[in-house]
């Protein structure tokens, strides 16, 4: 005969194992997820809240078009259950480790993404092309620009897909990455009309881009460049580039350049020589922001502040005085 006492002891002792045994059932369903730049590691961040922190290998300053892996990323590759990245034309770099380290891995290449607004890459110095289609599929991956998430609405687009992937891999937390997954796409249709208003007041004056990463946002938001000062952004821009720089900027009347946070300071002065063009700095990876779910709409936000800022100080200028 058991006494009720030790009926509710053993009721307990059998509820803390079940208890146990699903937790560690939980932490080995739990995939391994690693991403490339920051703003992809925000997306994916923000889907895989409550659950885990996907790990993030682009940190800090470091430009994905030209970075070399650490040691210790190429074991997380190894342990990797699925890596997100954008495509081999941007993070050039883990092309060749994913296929030799990332063998258990799925490995998603975003750019390739169904429903996502792509664009083809443009090959001339200045550019101001009102008449090309607004989807551009031609040719393969290669020929895509790779700067898709700079437009809110793809990262909208991709946030249905990560959510997918991750549910496949790790479906008994389905249902929580689901629910991020609507919660984020409504705050980036709510981020996407707060750009707008943002650069509402702006006046379409021409501005040049240190590369051609923005054609995205510009497009999005109908503000093109009239220029690019490097067609490639994996080396230093040359003399030749640096001058033709120059001239765009005097021919052209650019009243802003758009630099990077890692361009060096004395090619910021050769491009502004002789004119009065005021140069600010665009951020497309976060460099300098923490990383983390928010960084994707801090990201947007300073982009389009920054944008508007530089164009409109123009207009306050004591004009024919
Ligand atoms: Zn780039």
């Amino acid at each position: 005969m058991h006494t009720p006492l030790k009926l509710k002891t053993i009721h307990t002792l059998i509820c803390s194992l079940l208890l146990l045994l699903s937790a560690a059932v939980q932490a080995q369903a739990r995939p391994t997820v690693v991403t490339s730049i920051k703003p992809i590691h925000s997306l994916v961040s923000a889907v895989m809240q409550g659950v885990a922190e996907p790990h993030l290998l682009v940190e800090g300053a470091g430009s994905p078009h030209g970075y070399a892996l650490k040691p210790s990323q190429a074991n997380l590759l190894m342990d990797a259950d699925l890596v997100f990245w954008v495509a081999p034309t941007l993070e050039s770099f883990l092309a060749k480790p994913l296929q030799t380290l990332a063998t258990k891995a799925e490995v998603v290449t975003l750019l390739a993404s169904p429903g996502l607004r792509t664009h083809t890459k443009r090959n001339a110095l200045h550019q101001h092309d009102e008449h090309e289609d607004e989807n551009d599929h031609v040719g393969g991956l290669h020929d895509l620009d790779p700067h898709f998430w700079l437009d809110p609405i793809n990262a909208h687009s991709l946030i249905a897909e990560i959510s997918r992937i991750l549910s496949t891999h790790d479906p008994i937390n389905a249902a929580i990455y689901n629910a991020n997954a609507r919660r984020l796409q409504a705050e980036l249709l709510r981020l996407t009309e707060e750009v707008r208003a943002i650069l509402h007041s702006v006046q379409p004056q021409p501005y040049m881009v240190f590369h051609d990463a923005y054609q995205y946002f510009a497009r999005r938001f109908q503000m093109p460049a009239v220029g690019v000062i490097t067609l490639n952004p994996e080396v230093q821009p040359s003399i030749i580039e640096m001058q033709r720089a120059q001239q765009n900027v005097r021919g052209q009347g650019v009243v802003c350049v758009f630099v990077e946070p890692q361009f060096p300071p004395a090619l910021v002065r050769m491009v502004r020589e002789g004119s009065d063009a005021r140069i600010r700095v665009l951020d497309p990876l976060g460099a300098t922001l923490q990383p983390g779910s928010d960084l994707y709409f801090t990201l947007i936000r300073v982009m389009a502040r920054a944008m508007r800022d530089c164009l409109n100080e123009k207009r306050l200028d004591p004009v024919g005085e």
